[in-house]
């Protein structure tokens, strides 16, 4: 058979999105799954990425600040290298957006990018896991890694010149981003002070919430507060931002001065804002029957199986219902999904029931389980259910931001077959 022509019948496995989910799925699925299926070079997984680099995303709260924070070769990762391991027809990467998917006839549009060149493909499996948005650009891929750090140069340009920054959000994410820029900007208050007084760029937090941290017991959320008073950062509470005055402030345009509206109609100014609120699943492309209320792709949380979408497809990561949005749902994910779709395709095959084996089974776990780290040398969190002393989650975390674990992710050693 002719080179494209046994492209063309290849059955692919097609992974959207390129990041924690889908890089570590593609491994998963080229180490473990497809060496155990029969004709097994009739299979190639391709992953599909807006960004031809991925980023390790928790690390951006401290990586905005300045390239000095991290060495960027790790920052920044190009996803493809890490599948030359493999035979060459069992992978392709396409460096691409999905812009529309047809989950009746089975194909997915790809904007390719250059010149509004696009392409369709036609999947015999599809994986899903595209990730979510926050509202900030400064804060992961809301477009490519190009567009990441572009956004980072314009508010590096803005920010010696800036007297007051406001970071809408009480969650790790507006923490982290508070308690870095406080650190760098105002240092850290003497030993014996619980606060930092006069503040050389007063940072104010403003949440929804009764509290900041809500997903972490009442008394680290205390202690996180007072770790942040000592950067120079303020937490107001019951405070949601209703709007923000130019409309693109801190969105489209990340060195504008801002005037955000509070729910109660009073406002606050602002010389830089950066909203941290909301994160917004990447499903613009999916059709609305495959979505939950809250705009995620609707999977069965034990399975892992997107029901609706027909045979073969799946969902993981941030962009789907199944669990929590964090990394370390996924080394519980991946092995269950890449489960069933093997079990899936042995049946498609032509196998009994017996030979394919029963379903894997995903169960959360819910366990208080958060590290935020405030400032290089302090922070607060627990995990599965213990409290880490601030010491710990430097260790683990705060020292830098697992850029340590990064790689392990996208050489896909992160994820032991299980
Ligand atoms: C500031 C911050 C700090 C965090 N810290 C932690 C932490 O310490 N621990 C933790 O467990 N979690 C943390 N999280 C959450 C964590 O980053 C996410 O759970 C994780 O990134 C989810 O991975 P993902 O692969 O599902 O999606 P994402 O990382 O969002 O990646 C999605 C990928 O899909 C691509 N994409 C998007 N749309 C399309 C499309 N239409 N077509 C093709 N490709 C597309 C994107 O370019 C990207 O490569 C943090 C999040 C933030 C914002």
């Amino acid at each position: 058979m002719a080179a494209d022509t046994e492209s063309e019948t290849r059955k692919r496995i097609v992974i959207l999105g390129g990041s924690y989910s889908g890089v570590s799925t593609a491994h998963y699925l080229l180490k473990y799954v497809i060496p155990k299926l029969p004709e097994r070079p009739s299979y190639q997984v391709v992953l599909v990425s807006a960004s031809a680099k991925a980023v390790c995303r928790p690390a951006c709260p401290r990586a905005l600040i300045s390239d000095d924070m991290f060495p960027q070769e790790k920052l920044f990762v190009r996803t493809d290298i890490a599948f030359e391991q493999y035979p060459k027809y069992s992978f392709r990467f396409i460096n691409g957006t999905a812009t529309e998917l047809d989950h009746g006839n089975r194909t997915v549009s790809i904007d390719l990018g250059t010149d509004g060149a696009s392409e369709t493909i036609d999947y015999y499996a599809l994986v899903i896991a595209t990730g979510a948005s926050t509202s900030s650009p400064l804060l992961g891929l809301t477009r490519d890694d190009e567009f990441l750090r572009t956004k980072w140069i314009a508010f590096r340009q803005a920010l010696p010149n800036a007297k007051s920054i406001v970071i809408a959000g009480g969650g790790p994410a507006g923490v982290e981003t508070a308690g870095e820029l406080g650190e760098f900007l105002n240092g850290r208050a003497g030993f014996f002070s619980s606060k930092l007084e006069n503040p050389k760029v007063p940072i104010t937090v403003v949440t929804a919430g009764s509290r900041i941290l809500p997903f972490l017991r009442l008394s680290l959320a205390q202690k996180a507060e007072s770790y942040l008073a000592q950067v120079g950062v303020t937490v107001v509470i019951n405070a949601r931002v209703t709007a923000v005055s130019p409309p693109g402030a801190g969105t489209e345009d990340v060195s504008s001065k801002a005037t955000l509206t509070l729910e109660d109609g009073k406002t606050i100014d602002a010389d830089l804002y950066i909203p941290a609120t909301g994160m917004r699943p990447n499903t613009c492309f999916l059709h609305e029957d495959l979505k939950t209320e809250e705009g995620r792709v609707d999977t069965n949380a034990v399975t892992l199986r997107v029901d609706k979408a027909g045979p073969r497809v799946y969902a993981l990561g941030d962009v789907s219902s199944h669990a929590r949005p964090a990394i370390h749902n996924l080394p519980n994910s991946i092995p269950v999904l890449c489960a069933n779709l093997k079990r899936d395709l042995l049946l498609a095959a032509g196998n009994e029931e017996s030979a394919a084996g029963i379903d894997r089974e995903f169960k959360e776990d819910t366990r208080e389980t958060q590290l935020v780290p405030i400032g290089k040398t302090k922070g607060v969190g627990a995990l599965m259910g213990y409290q880490t002393p601030s010491f710990f989650v430097w260790l683990l975390k705060g020292r830098d931001y697992w850029l340590w674990m990064a790689e392990r992710w996208w050489s896909g050693n992160m994820i032991a077959k299980g």
